[in-house]
């Protein structure tokens, strides 16, 4: 068994490897405009009404369309992929882990091609849909690692006498697997491969805003030995099949991932017993964030505010991990403003192609829609001191730019429901129990950092800052598979953590086996 080991990411400083990445951006364009089918039981399916996949850089520019399942070819999709589960259960785990590692040599082969995608599908700057390539690489690696440690050498039971005990990992059958659009390779990857090595087959609807992306994953599944009808590739409006997936009778468990209004609809449906159900569903949740990163008066403020605004306006802030809440102790509150507002001031707008761009447009008119509402609450709820409704510019793509909003109060809307864009409030705190107060106010327990030089406030964090992520002097997003398990206590989930030594057990079910000897 290999130990695991991350991805290293592109050094981009090198001129070899941007001339690649060019090459990479441009074979992809050239691949525009292509219609995708369905994949239900191994075949390509063509169906009615395909919807075309936009450039969120430049919306007129169209990636390519795909076919839409209906009602019917859903319960096809199920059927088939319970049909399938009856024979993938029974495959050797080798077989299954193995087709893992290969999918992750085959994506390691053509990284760039994939980040490309992720550039002109998901809107992702270079540097974003580099880390996130090789996240999903990491995925693959990690959860064949994983299988191997459970299904080959599970857990030894306690011995007693005149009886042999055995503990054994069965799958658990068919999972819809509904992925976000903001990690639309990593995490659709992490969470199709989670169950499907385990023995289960899935049915995977993607993000309606980036579906060619998991076609060309379930493809690279196949040539990695993917069977007919183990992974169903059924996109469709989530807002019309989404309550078929996750009713269905022959469905046993969903995984999804987020918006917390959608997440808990997905766990109130899933709880009633339909007619022909045979079990409880089970429902992992990923949801969403109101992250919080306290800034202690002992805080180095320069190191503070870098990681602030990368954590706020990282991928234009689309992250369940982002930070929306810089939580400033009143000794350092104007400090850290001012050099939160320069540093942001100098982060360049435009277009994810670009290698020059930091913060590109967000993922559609819906998501422009909420960040501007947003901003104009912002101007009453607080003071607008960098981007605001000025920068709001849809013309060509959906830029709204980073928003820096001081002097909010801890409960305002603003700094209480998740925005998932480029906007940032800022909250002063009387001194650091206070912070840790309000850092606690919201809903949701996802991420959050503390940037502090003093042990015991580090300590007092580590104890009662209630976040399934914490992290001490850095920033809040950029969770690493192995290294940083990822999943969030309260309204952000189930505390899933991804790409940790517990992720795969929650598509597995144990069986003891006792004989009397
Ligand atoms: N795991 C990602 C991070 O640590 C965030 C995932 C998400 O936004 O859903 O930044």
């Amino acid at each position: 068994m290999e130990p695991f080991r991350n991805e290293p990411f592109t050094n981009f400083a090198l001129d070899h490897n941007r001339q690649t990445f060019m090459e990479a951006l441009a074979s992809v364009k050239a691949e525009w405009g292509k219609h995708y089918p369905l994949v239900i039981n191994g075949k390509r399916i063509t169906a009615g009404n395909p919807q075309p996949s936009i450039n969120p850089s430049r919306h007129a520019q169209i990636t390519g369309y795909v076919s839409q399942a209906d009602h019917s070819l859903m319960d096809q999709a199920i059927e088939g992929a319970s049909a399938a589960y009856t024979i993938w259960q029974l495959e050797k785990p080798l077989f299954r882990i193995g087709m893992l590692y290969k999918a992750a040599a085959l994506m390691r082969r053509r990284r760039h091609w994939f980040s490309a995608w992720l550039v002109y599908e998901a809107g992702k700057t270079w540097v974003e849909a580099d880390v996130e390539t090789a996240e999903a690489i990491d995925f693959l690696n990690y959860y064949a690692s994983e299988a191997e440690r459970l299904l080959l050498h599970p857990p030894k039971l306690v011995s007693y006498p005149c009886e042999h005990n055995e503990w054994s990992y069965m799958p658990l059958g068919v999972g819809a697997v509904i992925p976000p659009w903001n990690f639309p390779l990593a995490i659709m990857a992490g969470m199709t491969a989670a169950a499907v090595v385990c023995g289960n087959t899935v049915v995977l609807k993607p993000a309606s805003a980036t579906p060619i992306i998991a076609y060309h994953f379930v493809s690279l599944l196949e040539e990695a030995g993917l069977p007919g009808g183990v992974v169903q590739y059924v996109p469709c409006p989530g807002s019309r099949l989404g309550d078929q997936m996750v009713t269905h009778p022959l469905v046993r468990f969903i995984n999804f991932t987020g918006s917390m209004e959608v997440g808990l609809g997905i766990n109130e449906k899933a709880a009633l017993r339909r007619p022909g159900q045979r079990w409880l569903k089970r429902v992992t949740a990923e949801l969403g964030g109101k992250d919080g990163i306290i800034v202690d008066d002992s805080a180095d403020i320069g190191e503070a505010a870098v990681a602030v605004v990368q954590s706020a306006f990282g991928y234009s802030g689309q992250k369940c991990s982002a930070c929306s809440r810089a939580i400033v102790h009143q000794g350092v509150y104007d400090e850290f403003l001012a050099e939160v507002v320069r540093r942001a001031g100098l982060l360049k707008v435009g277009p994810a192609d670009a290698f020059d761009t930091n913060v590109g447009a967000v993922i559609d008119r819906a998501a422009f829609d909420k960040v501007a509402a947003y901003i104009e609450l912002a101007a009453a709820e607080g003071t607008i001191v960098c981007g605001g409704a000025e920068q709001l510019d849809p013309s060509e793509g959906y830029y709204a730019g980073p928003t820096v909003v001081a002097g909010v109060d801890a409960q305002a809307r603003i700094a209480q429901e998740e925005i998932f864009g480029p906007v940032l409030v800022v909250i002063r705190a009387d001194d650091y129990a206070h912070a840790l107060e309000i850092a606690n106010g919201t809903p949701y327990g996802l991420t959050g950092s503390v940037f502090s030089g003093n042990r015991a406030h580090l300590e007092l964090a580590r104890e009662k800052f209630h976040v399934g992520n914490l992290y001490f002097n850095r920033k809040c997003t950029g969770a690493l598979v192995g290294v940083h398990p990822f999943g969030g206590f309260d309204l952000s989930g189930t505390d899933s953590k991804a790409g940790g030594p517990d992720y795969l057990l929650q598509f597995l079910q144990a069986k003891v086996v006792t004989e009397r000897m």
